[in-house]
């Protein structure tokens, strides 16, 4: 037997099975929380099952705790939850769940422990540790999760087909703790998840997508891609994603695998960054490279312009993942339409323009797109590698130097449409927008300086060109 007495180390163990005597119920501690501690991993979410009410535990152990707590209870589903110091408590009776084909919703009756741990998708997640009296502490765990944590085993507790048809996000749930455990999936789960596949369908895109967004954070996505790429989910739920793997051959030449120069790309980029939205530009920032893709004689394989392509799919791709469509998307389609902005500066003798233009367009996600830039680098050799991360510092550096001369990152006209406006005394027109636009590209041309003085010399300059004249004051 398991004891796990001296790990339940918070006193709210201590309440809910006190309570749980004077109510007379047996109550566990279940799923998650018994996996992470087991695991010691950080968890602030605890889930209680009890053979009886979840709900009228749950408020008596409020009014123990603290009778201002405040229990939300959906009498529906017999859930209740009240959060306490930083925990996120969850309370449930013990239950029984059948299905029908076309919902996840299952049909609910009350059940023993034994029927609440079989409806649990995994075997890790299956444990449970008994708050009574007379074996508090013990580890209750029926499928052998208590080994397959050790070493390292994603399996269904039951016939993977049925618990995978039941429930088809319990597949992409397989695939993110894989990710996030870096565990393995036992060859028969995994088998039943090719099977079933299609069944994903009848999940919402929001519950895949949170999934999804998981094994993007993990500390190594690649492996939940591959994955997904392995039993055909990724086809389903990410189809462009999907068309980038594969490599043609003209000729005896042959480009680059796109798929996993992607995932390279994407693990690269954990090094440097937590941010989702950087992790999905390194996603998506090739994604187009399928459809521009030529052979072009004499010259190879080229992808022109994918990155403008690219960054247009990019709200169409978001919609359809109901990722949210403001300035997370436009940061991600102008990381995917800048992307190679920053090698073309590495391969020419680097001008101001240049960086000037670069930085103008970029703002304030100039850093971004270089850890982006270096992240794309994925050759194998070494050396080459090397000396590329070199060329980048080179570019950081000279960026860092022109924006401190010219300020241009976050680029404010030193004249305004105002200021054209009133100075020739016209309306709103394409006059002020001809002034306003060559100003612009004077300065980042280096023709003149960023500043009032030289802008407003350059705006009479042009007004006496366009025939306007300085209104009276
Ligand atoms: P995380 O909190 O990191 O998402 P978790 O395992 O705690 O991981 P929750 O969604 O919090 O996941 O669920 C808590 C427990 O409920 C799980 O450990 C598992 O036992 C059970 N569970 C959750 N979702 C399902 C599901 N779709 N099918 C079967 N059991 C599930
Ligand atoms: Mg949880």
């Amino acid at each position: 037997m398991t004891d796990l007495a001296d790990k339940l180390t918070h006193p709210i163990f201590e309440v809910i099975s006190d309570v749980s005597a004077k109510l007379n119920v047996e109550t566990y501690v279940v799923g998650g929380f018994v996996r992470d501690l087991l695991l010691r991993r950080p968890c602030k979410d605890i889930d209680f099952v009890c053979v009886g009410s979840g709900i009228e535990l749950a408020q008596a152990a409020a009014r123990k705790i603290d009778p201002r707590v405040h229990v939300n209870f959906f009498k529906n589903f017999g859930t209740a939850h009240f959060n306490y110091e930083d925990y996120d408590l969850e309370f449930v009776g013990a239950r029984k769940e059948s299905y029908n084909r076309d919902s996840r919703k299952p049909i609910v009756e009350e059940g023993t422990l034994q029927d609440d741990q079989n409806r649990r998708d995994f075997t890790i997640n299956a444990m449970a540790i008994s708050l009574g009296k007379n074996n508090y502490g013990e580890l209750l765990a029926p499928f052998n999760g208590l080994e397959d944590l050790d070493n390292g085993i994603i399996r269904t507790p039951l016939d993977p087909d049925i618990t995978f048809s039941d429930d088809p996000l319990r597949m992409m749930r397989a695939i993110r703790f894989a990710t996030q455990l870096n565990f393995y999936i036992e060859a028969k789960t995994l088998e039943a998840i090719t099977r079933n596949k299609e069944r994903i369908k009848i999940i919402s895109q929001e519950r895949i997508t949170d999934e999804l967004n998981k094994i993007i954070l993990a500390k190594k996505p690649s492996t939940g891609f591959r994955l997904l790429e392995e039993t055909g989910l990724l086809a389903l739920i990410l189809p462009e994603m999907q068309k980038l793997k594969g490599v043609e051959t003209v000729d005896d030449k042959s480009h680059k695998d796109n798929f996993y120069h992607t995932l390279q790309v994407l693990d690269n980029i954990t090094f440097s960054t937590n941010d989702l939205w950087l992790r999905w530009a390194a996603i998506l920032h090739d994604i187009a490279k399928p459809v521009t893709k030529r052979f072009e004689d004499g010259v190879g394989w080229t992808f022109h312009g994918h990155e403008v392509v690219g960054s247009k799919w990019v709200p169409r791709i978001f919609k359809n993942m109901k990722l949210p469509l403001g300035p997370e998307m436009k940061f991600v389609q102008k990381m995917v339409y800048l992307h190679l902005r920053p090698i073309a500066l590495t391969k020419e003798e680097i001008s101001d323009s240049a960086l000037r233009r670069l930085l103008f367009e970029a703002g304030d996600d100039i850093d971004s797109l270089m850890k982006l830039c270096e992240a794309d680098i994925t050759s194998k050799n070494k050396t080459k590698v090397n000396r590329y991360l070199q060329r980048f510092e080179n570019v950081r550096q000279k960026l860092k130097d022109v924006e401190e001369r010219d300020s241009i990152r976050n680029f404010q006209p030193p004249v305004s449409g105002e200021l054209i406006m009133q100075t020739f005394g016209i309306g709103p027109s394409k006059e002020v927008g001809v002034i306003k636009d060559k100003i612009k590209e004077a300065i980042l041309d280096g023709e003149i300086r960023n500043d009032y003085e030289e802008a407003h010399a350059m705006m009479l300059k042009l007004g006496a060109e366009l025939g306007l004249t300085i209104a009276a004051k």
